[in-house]
C-alpha cells in the first residue's frame, strides 16, 4: 500500500475521512492548523484529535496565517483561498521532504469548507512539487459517524476555526 501524508483539520473530520481512505492507503498524519483561534480551542481540537491519531506534529504559526490573511480578513472566499493554500502547501512541502508519494487533506470530507476551491488548491500543489493530490468526495458521509464521534469523545468544534468563522 502507498503512503499518503493527510493534512488533518480536527479529529471529528480526520475520523469520518479515514474510514474509507484507510482501504487504499497507508495513512501519516499531519496536523498544520495555524488558522484556529484561541490558544486554548487548538490545544481542545488537537488534544481531542490525539486521542484517535498519531501526529506528525507542524508549528502553531497564527501570526504568520493572520498577517496572510489581514488585508482579506472579511472576504472569506479569498480568505479561505489563502487559509486553504498556507494549510495545504505546507502539507506537499512536508510530503516531498518526508518521501511520501501522495497528500490530502480532512477538509475534503467537510460540507461546509469551499470543496471546488481545495480540489483546484490540491491539483496546483500536486504540479508545483511534484507529489500526487489525491483528490476526494465523501461530504455525503459527514453525518455518517456521529454516533462513533460521540462514543470515542471526540470533540465537535462550533466553528470552522478562525476568529471571523466564530459565533459572536
Ligand atoms: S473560515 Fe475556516 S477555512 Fe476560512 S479562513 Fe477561517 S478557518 Fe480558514
Amino acid at each position: 500500500m502507498e503512503n499518503i501524508l493527510l493534512h488533518t483539520c480536527c479529529g471529528i473530520c480526520g475520523f469520518s475521512a479515514t474510514q474509507n481512505l484507510e482501504k487504499s492507503f497507508n495513512i501519516k498524519y499531519y496536523w498544520y492548523n495555524p488558522n484556529i483561534h484561541l490558544v486554548s480551542e487548538y490545544k481542545k481540537r488537537l488534544d481531542s484529535a490525539k486521542t484517535k491519531f498519531t501526529f506528525i506534529i507542524d508549528t502553531y504559526d497564527w501570526k504568520k496565517w493572520f498577517l496572510r490573511i489581514k488585508n482579506i480578513a472579511y472576504n472569506n472566499i479569498e480568505r479561505c483561498k489563502e487559509c486553504y493554500i498556507m494549510r495545504l502547501t505546507k502539507t506537499a512541502e512536508k510530503a516531498k521532504e518526508l518521501k511520501i508519494n501522495n497528500f490530502s487533506s480532512t477538509l475534503l470530507i467537510s460540507p461546509y469548507q469551499k470543496h471546488d476551491l481545495l480540489k483546484n488548491i490540491g491539483e496546483d500543489l500536486q504540479k508545483r512539487f511534484n507529489v500526487k493530490f489525491h483528490y476526494f468526495d465523501e461530504r455525503k458521509n459527514f453525518y455518517k459517524y456521529r454516533n462513533q464521534y460521540r462514543e470515542f469523545g471526540l470533540y465537535m468544534q462550533k466553528y470552522c476555526g478562525c476568529v471571523f468563522s466564530k459565533p459572536r
